[in-house]
């Protein structure tokens, strides 16, 4: 299938809209059961216009966490009765952006913030809908940079301020208080960090209720984990135990709905950057594979340590070699992987890098002055 990559221009993010079509309609499928579950894709994991308007004909809603991207939301026409919004520095210019549009929910992450909205909301003439992102401090297994529900992370309200934020929220004329969120971080694979999600937010709800206070909505947020490791085995999450955990574990309200803000693992096993190789250079302890994207094209390895899975998609070499899979940009961060069994790899071989739909085109950047790669799906053929 990808010797029809041979003559394009490399690098190139390739997405394969089917198996996004696949995801969407398994996600879909699973939530079935749960009527008062809804899902809002977390644009900020991709916001190819392509890809948007897939998420957006399957129905989604869309969570967004700037000015910025509410607007590209709105442009892929998802409706804006769908969008929540969180953020720890929503500037005013955004607020308004939020107020104008008649968005379906504020994450307010801080007393400030509040107050600013609800000032905002006054001179705007109209009421903003707004959820508590509070923080459960719950730690879950995943790398400590995509960690946000910890106490020390500059993530929501804290579980001691709850209370007077609440009431204060509960005060404000043009604040209208709809629930609580939470989102404790990203590529989560173990079921049990969101049950201990689910723990910490019925206690919270006992405590609501013990004080008649309303909440008409959780927001659970995203972090759903996907298989870096065997990318084309797992190709689409196990939402089913996912929903489950929160159908089991939580113990919602009869009137209460809840809401996820899915990203990752929407979009993450769709996208493949394909890059070509330049150069076989022989270290004095290693052998480089030197191939023409870099970490502008995709940063997650040089930021998190993240794990690629890459394959040489030319190769028909019998033998394996071992290889730092390395790109050109003027940083010694620029490695995708080291020490990997390659087959024996040459100079013009095409290289897969999997898993990169989510996080990857999205944190693009031009730095070396690199031209952004050109995006492709499975459509173009
Ligand atoms: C990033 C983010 C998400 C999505 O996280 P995934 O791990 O990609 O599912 C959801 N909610 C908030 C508030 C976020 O910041």
């Amino acid at each position: 299938m990808y010797s029809k990559f041979q003559n394009i221009e490399t690098p190139f993010y390739y997405y394969d809209t089917a198996l996004l079509e696949a995801t969407l309609k398994a996600i879909r499928d699973e939530i079935k059961p749960y009527p008062h579950f809804h899902v809002h894709y977390a644009i900020k994991a991709n916001a190819n216009p392509r890809l948007l308007s897939i998420i957006q004909q399957a129905g989604f809603g869309v969570d967004c966490v700037s000015g910025g991207e509410i607007q590209v939301a709105i442009n892929a026409h998802f409706p804006t009765n769908s969008i929540v919004y969180a953020g720890v520095g929503k500037s005013d210019k955004e607020i308004i952006i939020g107020l104008r549009n008649n968005i379906f929910c504020f994450n307010v992450e801080s007393i400030p913030e509040l107050e600013v909205i609800n000032q905002l909301a006054v001179k705007e003439n109209t009421i903003a809908n707004v959820c508590l992102r509070i923080n459960p401090d719950v730690s879950p297994h995943t790398h400590a940079n995509i960690i946000t529900g910890m106490a020390e992370n500059k993530f929501g309200i804290s579980m001691a301020d709850m209370e007077k934020v609440i009431w204060l929220a509960n005060s404000l004329p043009n604040i209208h208080f709809k629930g609580l969120h939470f989102h404790i971080g990203s590529q989560i694979t173990n079921m049990g960090d969101f049950q201990l999600l689910c723990d910490r937010i019925n206690r919270i709800q006992d405590w609501l209720d013990s004080h008649a206070i309303r909440a008409e909505i959780i927001n659970v947020g995203g972090g759903l984990g996907i298989d870096y490791q065997n990318p084309q085995v797992n190709t689409i999450p196990n939402f089913k135990d996912y929903f489950q955990t929160y159908a089991q574990y939580l113990h919602l309200r009869p009137h209460q709905s809840l809401h996820f803000e899915l990203g990752r693992s929407i979009v993450a096993q769709c996208g493949t950057l394909i890059t070509r190789v330049l150069y076989i250079k022989q270290g004095t302890y290693k052998q480089f594979a030197i191939v023409d994207a870099g970490m502008t094209d995709l940063i997650r390895p040089a930021l998190y340590h993240a794990h690629h899975k890459i394959e040489n998609i030319s190769s028909t070499a019998k033998t394996y070699e071992l290889y730092d899979v390395v790109g050109p940009v003027c940083e010694s961060s620029d490695v995708f992987d080291i020490n990997i069994q390659l087959p024996t790899t040459q100079r013009g071989d095409l290289l897969a890098i999997h898993s990169i739909g989510a996080y990857g085109e999205v944190m693009a950047s031009s730095y070396n002055c690199r031209q952004l790669p050109q995006s492709l799906t499975d459509k173009d053929f």
